[in-house]
């Protein structure tokens, strides 16, 4: 059985009940994995400040979060690798974006949107948008070396746009000039899942601060002054809808704030809301198996998008597992109509796609707005 524990660089952080409790579920599980294949590959489309855009994403597999070895999020069902030291080497890297490469290729053929796609010298399709995500931070040295940064870089030089996920600690402006100085727009994703310090520390325990958020939306500014004409950067804000312990009207007032206070950072241009469903081995599937914890209302995610539609930043969110018990979901009849909305939401911005769509259980939502108190939650199911 693999034994999370904490590296010198996480003690002290986040709370000690909730590290204690999630380095004994995750325990339970233990994980292998090959450092020669990223954790998955595909392709996609997505909303970017310079409209919607063909995307290859990648999770990259990178020995994995030193969070979560630590004990780490309340809702995450990343699973600590056993792996001594957690780091992968240049090459097994290296080999891993080869595989993306090939995925790509191999897949080009399903492109869909043809405003979204580019011939490149040699007749392939390919993605103008290349996400990075490591379930951890591609921007931390210790996962992801200088030069494997650089040489990822230089890879996918010839595309538009790039996303790298970090946790803010690891953001700064000469590591984003890796890649702006290819002329590619740069944009780091940032788990900050709440603009509030307090539900962030104590219902998610994440460890950082908004003030470190805001330090690292003024590096991706600094780079974006840097790289002149010839390219942008900026930071993409992920929130977490409903961390447990918040009722759902507690959640969906953080929300609305969160994405207000996220949109008045400059630098900050996209806010990603994610619902938070159940995943295995995690404290939130202990509440939700224990009937503590229900995921949050599709109707709750429409409202916090109609709500903030006049941000000055474009909101997206993509509900994983919509319409299950496990996911964000209404009553089973109009999920997947909410879940149609919220998608052509993504792409274009305009609230009133919410006004297509009603079903008889926005009163039973509205009913637990009013009625849900932290004692009583979930008031259903
Ligand atoms: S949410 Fe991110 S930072 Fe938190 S444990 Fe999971 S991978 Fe680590
Ligand atoms: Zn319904």
């Amino acid at each position: 059985m693999s034994k999370p524990t904490p590296d010198v660089y996480e003690q002290g952080k986040g709370m000690d009940a909730h590290n204690q409790v999630m380095r004994e579920i995750r325990s339970r599980k233990e994980a292998s994995y090959d450092p020669h294949e990223p954790t998955r590959v595909w392709l996609d489309e997505d909303n970017t400040p310079d409209g919607v855009k063909r995307s290859l994403t990648i999770i990259l597999n990178t020995g994995g979060c030193r969070w979560a070895r630590a004990g780490g999020c309340t809702m995450c069902g990343y699973v600590a690798e056993s792996v001594d030291g957690g780091s992968v080497s240049h090459e097994a890297l290296m080999d891993q974006i080869d595989v993306c490469l090939a995925h790509e290729k191999e897949n080009a053929g399903e492109l869909s949107s043809p405003s979204s796609r580019t011939q490149s010298d040699d007749g392939d399709e390919r993605a103008d948008l290349i996400k990075i995500y490591t379930s951890g931070s591609f921007l931390d040295e210790r996962e992801v070396g200088a030069e494997s940064r650089r040489a990822i870089a230089d890879t996918f030089a010839d595309r538009d746009r790039m996303v790298v996920e970090s946790l803010p600690d690891f953001v700064d402006r000469e590591k984003i000039a890796d890649f702006t100085q290819h002329g590619l727009d740069t944009d780091v994703a940032i788990g900050l899942e709440t603009a509030t310090d307090r539900v962030r520390h104590d219902c998610v325990n994440k460890y950082f601060d908004f003030a470190d958020f805001e330090d690292a939306c003024a590096e991706a500014a600094a780079a974006d002054d840097a790289a002149g004409d010839d390219a942008e950067a900026g930071i993409k804000a992920y929130l977490l809808m409903k961390p447990p312990f918040l009722t759902e009207s507690e959640a969906v007032d953080d929300m609305i704030s969160s994405i207000e206070r996220c949109a008045d950072v400059s630098g900050c241009h996209t806010v990603s809301m994610n619902p938070c469903n159940v995943q295995r081995y995690t404290m939130v599937d202990e509440l939700y198996f224990n009937d503590g914890y229900r995921p949050p209302w599709l109707w709750s995610v429409a409202h916090v998008l109609e709500e903030t539609a006049d941000v000055d930043a474009i909101v997206v969110s993509d509900p994983v597992g919509h319409g299950s018990d496990r996911g964000p979901h209404n009553c089973g009849e109009c999920d997947d109509l909410v879940q149609k909305a919220i998608k052509d939401f993504d792409l274009r911005q305009d609230p009133s796609v919410f006004e297509q769509v009603s079903c008889e259980c926005e009163l039973t939502w509205e009913t637990v707005l009013e009625r849900e108190r932290s004692f009583n939650q979930p008031l259903t199911r």
